[in-house]
């Protein structure tokens, strides 16, 4: 079973910003000369900040995407000139290569993996020159595409490549959902756009890379930002986050600290795995929930939820509602096959899903209630009460809501 992490709209903004301003600029067509002069030293400039800071993250395949990127974008004008019958290849290797480096997983030690990548993309480059003109086209006649889409502009063996790496990066972005996938997105986007014009339009080109290898950079940052703020498990902001949010909070809001009942018993009875799957779900559920509230995982098996602006009472329904959502939620644990896979009519009467039998688990939280007051001003002190409401709630026989000071709780039928 598999939550969404993060939704992937979001993580697209920040690197389309640069692509935005550049096509901006691109529609504005009355540059000034110093603009046009300045362009082509841009994606330099960008790509010397992005390997510094791949370098930092030790981050082989961002790095070997935005030298493809700086040596496309420098190449292409003399390529069109010296090589014309080149750049068809050329560009479908570029395409192919960006493609390998994308779904090539980072290997422990930076420099071989940068060493194997960019090894990969110049002997394919090296293939394309050796075999010249005529081997060139010989082998995509075998291949019998050459010409076919003459019309269009672009080589169609070129149209093939950009098409399957913009299919194999979407599909990237939809799987994983972490702003490098959606960095390597936008790069794409910009250079297969600007690379098959690129021979006309030096500066478009020179313009579109300068995007690509800022988007890239961009969701480096972004990157880090996550791996700083977000935990890895749940998908959930984390504790650092929290710790920020409540900073900027303002006179009134309300902090709730929620508790999985008896996790433990999760872990001993049915591993560790099963406990990972277990916060997993209720991250998804806690993050659901209504009235304006935020999630975070303080730790472990805790999470905070916070509700600016909202009083005690005013949260109190939300709190109920993703507290019942939790416990009416059908967990359905995965078992191994009870029987052999060769017992035909076994699986046949089970009626032979996946060969997996599926019961369901109960899980329910407990959670404590506060709201930032003249007595509890310090964000420490609010969280300090919430926890002793939630102690409050686990004395009570859990699966309940219990507020700091108030003597009426919550609590389920
Ligand atoms: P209570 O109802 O009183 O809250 O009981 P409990 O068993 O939930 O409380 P306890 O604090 O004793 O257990 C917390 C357990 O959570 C201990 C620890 O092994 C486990 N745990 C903490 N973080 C993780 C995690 O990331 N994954 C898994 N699977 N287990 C974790
Ligand atoms: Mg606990
Ligand atoms: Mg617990």
């Amino acid at each position: 079973m598999r939550y969404p992490h993060i939704p992937w709209l979001p993580l697209l903004f920040y690197p389309a910003l640069p692509v935005a301003a550049a096509a901006g600029l691109l529609l504005w067509q009355d540059w000034p000369p110093a603009l046009a002069l300045i362009v082509p030293y841009v994606p330099w400039v960008m790509a010397l900040i992005g390997i510094a800071i791949c370098l930092m993250y030790q981050r082989s395949q961002t790095m070997a995407l935005m030298l493809s990127v700086l040596v496309a974008a420098a190449a292409w004008p003399a390529l069109a000139e010296q090589a014309p019958w080149a750049l068809g290849p050329a560009l479908a290797w570029w395409a192919l290569a960006y493609t390998i480096n994308a779904l090539w997983a980072e290997r422990s030690s930076v420099l071989l993996d940068l060493a194997a990548r960019l090894g990969l993309m110049a002997s394919g480059a090296a293939a394309i020159a050796l075999a010249g003109k005529e081997g060139t086209a010989d082998f995509f006649s075998t291949l019998a595409v050459q010409g076919a889409l003459a019309r269009l502009g672009v080589p169609v063996e070129a149209l093939a490549a950009l098409l399957a790496t913009g299919l194999t990066l979407t599909l990237l972005l939809l799987r994983y959902g972490r702003p490098q996938q959606a960095g390597q997105w936008l790069g794409f986007v910009c250079m297969a756009w600007a690379l098959p014009r690129g021979a006309q339009h030096p500066v478009e080109l020179a313009l579109m890379s300068a995007a690509a290898l800022t988007s890239l950079c961009i969701s480096l940052a972004h990157e880090g930002f996550h791996m700083a703020f977000r935990d890895e498990l749940t998908g959930l902001p984390g504790r650092r986050a929290l710790n920020e949010k409540l900073q900027r909070m303002g006179r009134v809001y309300t902090l709730a600290m929620a508790d999985v009942d008896h996790f433990k018993a999760f872990n001993d009875t049915h591993g560790h795995d099963v406990g990972d799957q277990v916060l997993r779900m209720v991250a998804a559920q806690l993050r659901r929930v209504s009235g304006g509230g935020h999630a975070y995982r303080y730790g472990g098996e805790e999470f905070t939820l916070v509700f600016p602006g909202k009083t005690a009472a005013e949260s109190m329904p939300h709190l109920e509602a993703v507290r019942r959502a939790i416990e009416a939620y059908q967990m359905r644990l995965r078992d191994k096959p009870a029987r052999p896979r060769t017992d035909q009519a076994g699986l046949r009467r089970r009626g032979a899903r996946s060969g997996r039998n599926t019961r369901p688990l109960r899980v329910t939280v407990s959670i404590g209630v506060a709201e930032r007051g003249d007595a509890l001003r310090a964000p420490e002190a609010v969280i300090k009460a919430a926890d002793q409401a939630l102690y409050k709630a686990k004395d009570g026989g859990r699966n309940q809501v219990c507020s700091y000071g108030a003597r009426r709780r919550s609590s389920a039928g």
